[in-house]
C-alpha cells in the first residue's frame, strides 16, 4: 500500500476551555471525548434540557457545564476552541464573534481527525453517500480488514477514537455541513459522487453548497487519491484543481485510471490496463445510479489492496440500505418501492430513471426549496399518476401538476391508498418524495417505515 501522509500533532486539550455547540449525537460524542482528555467543556444548545433527553444531563454529571436555551457570547469569546456540530450553521453570531476574537472554530470531523492514527477515507456527494459508505466498509470488512462505516451515516468519528489503531480503516460519510467545518482534515482517499442543488434552505446558492463539498480535497497531496464522477460536469470540473492522484469513474465513457462499464462488466483500470472486472449481474442493487456507488466502492477496495474474488463475494452479499430504492413487495402485479431517502429533487430524478414507465409517484413532505419543474420531462414520460402529500403538496402541484394526473393528500395512509388504486398492472408505486420528512415525521427512516408498514398491510384483491 502507499505510504500514509504524516498528520500534524494534535493540540493539548487538558485544561483548555472548549465550547461544544449543538447537543445531538456528534456534539455529545465530542463532549464525552473532550472530558476524557480533561478539557474544561461547556455544552451549549438553543434548545432546553427538557427537549434534549437524558444523555445531556448525564454529561453534566460527568463534568460538562451546560448552557442551554441560549448561547452566551462571552462563553464563545473566552474559549480556546469552539467545536461545532454539523446541525449548527457556522454563520450564527456567537460563532462569528469567536472567530473575530481569534478563537479556533472546528467541526466534529476535524476534531476527531486530529486524534486518529487509522486510515481516513472520505465519501461525499449530494446523493449516494450512505450507500457507498456502507458498501465500501462491507467490501473492506469482507476482506478481513478492520473497517468501520462512520460519520454522517450515524456513528460520530469521535466515538471511534478510543478504539483507534493505525490499521483501522475509517470509511467516513461526509455531509456538506461537516465539510464546511474542516480545516486540516486530510483523507487518504476522497470520493465525490455527484453535485446537484440541495439544502438551499441553508446555503445562499448552489455554488456555496458545492464549495463546502469540495473541501474534502483541500488538504490532499500527491500521496492521496481522489475519486471523481467523470459524467457529472460539476464534479469533473474540479479535476484540474486537485493535487491528489485522480481516479475517474464513468458509466458513459472509457477511463485510464479508474472504473467504467465495458459491455456487461464493471472494470477497474490502471494505466489503461484492466486490473479487475465484475459482471453487472453480480450487482445486487436496483437502479443505474447505484453503479456509480459500486464503482466507487470497488475502486476504494482496490486501493486498499482487497483481492478481487473477495470484493466480488462481498459485493454479492451486500443487501443495500433500507429506504434507498428498497423493494417492499409485489402485490397484484404492482411493485412497491420505498425510496424515502430521496429527499431532494435530484434523488427523485435518479429514482424515477430506474424504471422505464408505468410509475405512480408519491412526492411531498417538507419542501427544501427544490425546483420540481426539473421533473417535468421524466414525469411526462414515465409517470401515470402523481400523488402529492404533506405540506409541500400545493407547491409541487403548482410546479408540475399539469405534467400528469395528480391527487393531493395529507397523510401517508392516504397516499398509499391513492397510489394503489391508481397503479396499473405491471407498474410501480414509488415513494421518492423529493422533500424532507419533517412536516409529519422525525426523519426519512420513520417516513419509510410508515410507508413499508402500510404497504405490507395491503390485502390482495380477490381473484
Ligand atoms: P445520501 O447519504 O447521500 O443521502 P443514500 O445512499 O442514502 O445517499 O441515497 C439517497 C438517495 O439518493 C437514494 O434513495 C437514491 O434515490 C439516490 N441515490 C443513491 N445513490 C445515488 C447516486 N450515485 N447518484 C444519484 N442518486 C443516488
Amino acid at each position: 500500500m502507499n505510504a500514509m501522509p504524516q498528520r500534524p500533532s494534535p493540540p493539548k486539550l487538558a485544561g483548555s476551555r472548549v465550547v461544544v455547540v449543538g447537543a445531538r449525537a456528534s456534539g455529545l460524542a465530542m463532549v464525552r471525548f473532550l472530558l476524557s482528555r480533561h478539557a474544561s467543556v461547556v455544552l451549549t444548545d438553543v434548545r432546553r434540557l427538557e427537549d434534549l433527553g437524558p444523555a445531556v444531563a448525564e454529561l453534566a454529571r460527568a463534568g460538562a457545564r451546560l448552557e442551554l436555551g441560549k448561547h452566551e457570547s462571552a462563553t464563545f469569546a473566552g474559549a480556546d476552541l469552539v467545536a461545532v456540530s454539523p446541525g449548527v450553521p457556522l454563520s450564527i453570531e456567537p460563532i462569528a464573534l469567536a472567530r473575530r476574537r481569534g478563537v479556533r472554530v472546528v467541526g466534529e470531523i476535524e476534531l476527531a481527525s486530529w486524534f486518529l492514527q487509522g486510515i481516513l477515507i472520505g465519501i461525499t456527494g449530494t446523493n449516494g453517500k450512505s450507500t457507498t459508505t456502507a458498501l465500501t466498509a462491507h467490501l473492506l470488512s469482507g476482506a478481513g480488514l478492520r473497517a468501520t462505516a462512520c460519520g454522517n451515516i450515524g456513528l460520530p468519528l469521535t466515538d471511534l477514537i478510543p478504539r483507534d489503531a493505525p490499521d483501522h480503516y475509517y470509511v467516513i460519510e461526509l455531509s456538506s455541513f461537516q465539510l464546511e467545518a474542516v480545516d486540516t482534515f486530510r483523507p487518504w482517499i476522497a470520493a465525490l459522487l455527484n453535485l446537484a442543488p440541495d439544502h438551499q434552505d441553508r446555503y445562499d446558492s448552489p455554488v456555496s453548497y458545492y464549495q463546502a463539498k469540495t473541501r474534502i480535497f483541500r488538504n490532499q497531496g500527491a500521496a492521496d487519491h481522489s475519486l471523481l464522477n467523470r459524467d457529472d460536469p460539476e464534479v469533473w470540473g474540479l479535476a484540474r484543481t486537485l493535487k491528489s492522484r485522480l481516479h475517474p469513474f464513468s458509466r458513459a465513457r472509457e477511463v485510464e485510471d479508474g472504473a467504467c462499464l465495458r459491455g456487461d462488466r464493471i472494470v477497474v483500470l490502471s494505466g489503461g490496463r484492466e486490473i479487475r472486472a465484475i459482471p453487472l449481474a453480480k450487482v445486487p442493487l436496483y437502479g443505474a445510479h447505484n453503479l456509480d456507488n459500486v464503482m466507487t466502492a470497488l475502486l476504494i477496495a482496490d486501493l486498499c489492496g482487497v483481492p478481487l474474488p473477495r470484493a466480488e463475494r462481498a459485493l454479492a452479499s451486500f443487501r443495500g440500505l433500507p429506504h434507498r430504492l428498497e423493494k417492499v413487495r409485489d402485490l397484484d402485479g404492482v411493485a412497491f418501492f420505498n425510496d424515502s431517502k430521496a429527499t431532494n429533487v435530484a434523488a427523485t430524478i435518479t429514482s424515477l430513471q430506474s424504471f422505464p414507465g408505468r410509475v405512480v409517484l408519491i412526492l411531498g413532505g417538507k419542501d427544501k426549496g427544490g425546483d420540481f419543474t426539473q421533473l417535468v420531462p421524466l414525469v411526462r414520460a414515465r409517470v401515470t399518476h402523481l400523488v402529492l402529500m404533506g405540506k409541500a403538496r400545493d407547491t409541487i402541484a403548482g410546479q408540475i401538476g399539469s405534467a400528469a394526473p395528480a391527487t393531493k393528500v395529507v397523510t401517508m395512509a392516504e397516499a398509499v391508498e391513492a397510489a394503489r388504486s391508481r397503479a396499473p398492472r405491471g407498474g410501480v408505486v414509488l415513494l421518492a418524495p423529493g422533500c424532507a420528512s419533517y412536516d409529519q415525521y422525525s426523519g426519512f427512516e420513520e417516513r419509510g417505515e410508515d410507508f413499508r408498514r402500510l404497504v405490507l398491510a395491503l390485502q390482495p384483491v380477490a381473484p
